[in-house]
């Protein structure tokens, strides 16, 4: 049984095609600069290096439509016909308070999507679009939407109410919202199964370290907090994201560089965060570089990301009374033993006993915890594209 599994960005599509069986891509790729000069499909399969085909895409239809040309091209054989396709998974970013789980969509959820837009304005309408191309062209296959915020739908008022008047909520929905949920839900899941123990009775704390970080607290299988907010640009220092802010910086900063609104949105989430702080990059990669070259800017940008981390990790392990196991996934997460290092330093009172040499690996599944840790560390690299096939498999048999 084969799901497709789409991920529609604003320029961007980034696609599998997942065997249910084996659990693995029998395809995927990227396409990229849609409507924009030099759009180009970088695309995959099992059995062939990646082709790259540089071709007009104006539209996300179009994009769709190329990708389904590729995925039963006679030379790729990833797929005999369209019709081997069970059905298909969207990532959608935002379901605000309307959608806490994966849905089918039909007319209804159609509806309700459209009506999320105001909350996430980049990201929803070119998911909304790739489901509208895939209903156009494959009109017979059930689709799922698999939402960013619904893992985190499980939060207490206390958790998402902001201290701004109530009334807020009510007319403009601003609440904590939390994104990353289909990462941190997959490596939660995994871990119940990595350390044997039913995920109902665990107390987890989920580090998703990228370009963009979260970080949740999960207490039986449920989201009860975590760090990304109404936006995505809430939490941690980021790749390029501020993070949080005393909240009169914007205004401050606005008036002293005189930013309009969009200004001010585009300087906070593309040229803050690592990148502003280290003046180098907004990868991790070549501001460990720099810091070891000596660097003094790059090494403050580490040790602030790190320092966010730990106060995330405080403050979980005391919302929840304890944690069972630490999880880190993600480009940083998942690769960067160094930074793991810096976080779980002195942090023995939690349990928290990591064994560097274990702690060397990356891209592993693996706990990468003394053999005597009280609280695993487990290393799990995410992988939100099974997560979302999974979901519509399940909704669709
Ligand atoms: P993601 O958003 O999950 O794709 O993560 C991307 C980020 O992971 C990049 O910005 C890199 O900074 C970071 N990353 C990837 N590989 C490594 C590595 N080997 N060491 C440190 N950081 C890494």
């Amino acid at each position: 049984m084969k799901i497709l599994v789409l991920n529609c960005g604003s320029s961007s599509l980034k696609y599998q095609v997942i065997d249910m069986d084996t659990r693995n891509p029998i395809s995927k790729g990227l396409v990229e600069r849609i409507a924009l000069q030099g759009s180009v499909l970088t695309h995959g399969t099992a059995s062939r290096k990646k082709e790259v085909i540089k071709t007009e895409i104006k539209n996300h239809t179009q994009a769709i439509e190329l990708v389904l040309k590729q995925l039963v091209a006679p030379e790729y054989r990833a797929l005999k016909d369209l019709d081997e396709i069970y059905a298909i998974g969207h990532r959608v970013v935002h379901g605000g308070e309307k959608f806490a789980k994966s849905v089918i969509i039909d007319a209804s959820v159609m509806k309700a999507l459209k009506e999320c837009i105001d909350l996430a304005p980049l990201h929803n309408p070119p998911n909304i679009a790739g489901i509208v191309a895939c209903q156009k062209m494959m009109p017979g296959i059930s689709q799922v939407a698999v939402f960013d915020t619904a893992f985190h739908q499980t939060m207490r008022p206390f958790s998402y109410i902001y201290g701004l008047p109530y009334e807020y909520y009510e007319k403009y929905s601003i609440r904590k919202y939390g994104f990353h949920g289909t990462s941190h839900k997959y490596v939660s899941q995994r871990a119940a199964v990595l350390l044997k123990r039913p995920l109902a009775e665990l107390k987890l704390i989920s580090c998703h370290l990228g370009n963009g970080s979260s970080i949740a607290a999960i207490r039986g299988g449920r989201s009860i907090d975590t760090s990304m907010g109404f936006t995505p640009l809430d939490g941690l220092m980021m790749g390029t994201r501020s993070g949080a802010l005393d909240p009169a910086i914007v205004t401050y900063i606005m008036d002293k560089e005189k930013f309009n609104v969009d200004q001010m949105n585009d300087f906070l989430n593309y040229k803050c965060g690592a990148l502003g702080v280290s003046g180098i990059s907004s990868d991790f990669r070549d501001i460990e570089l720099a810091a070891e070259q000596g660097n003094n800017r790059a090494q403050l940008a580490l040790d602030i990301f790190e320092h966010d981390v730990k106060q995330y990790i405080g403050a979980y392990a005391a919302m929840m009374g304890g944690v069972d196991a630490l999880i880190f996934t993600a480009g940083v997460g998942e690769n960067a033993p160094s930074m793991r290092e810096a976080i779980c330093k002195d942090m023995g009172f939690l349990g928290i006993h990591l064994d560097l040499e274990k702690n060397k690996v990356r891209g592993e599944e693996v706990d990468v915890s003394e053999i005597n840790s009280r609280c695993p560390v487990l290393v799990i690299p995410t992988n939100e594209e099974l997560m979302i096939a999974l979901d519509t498999l399940e909704l669709t048999r």
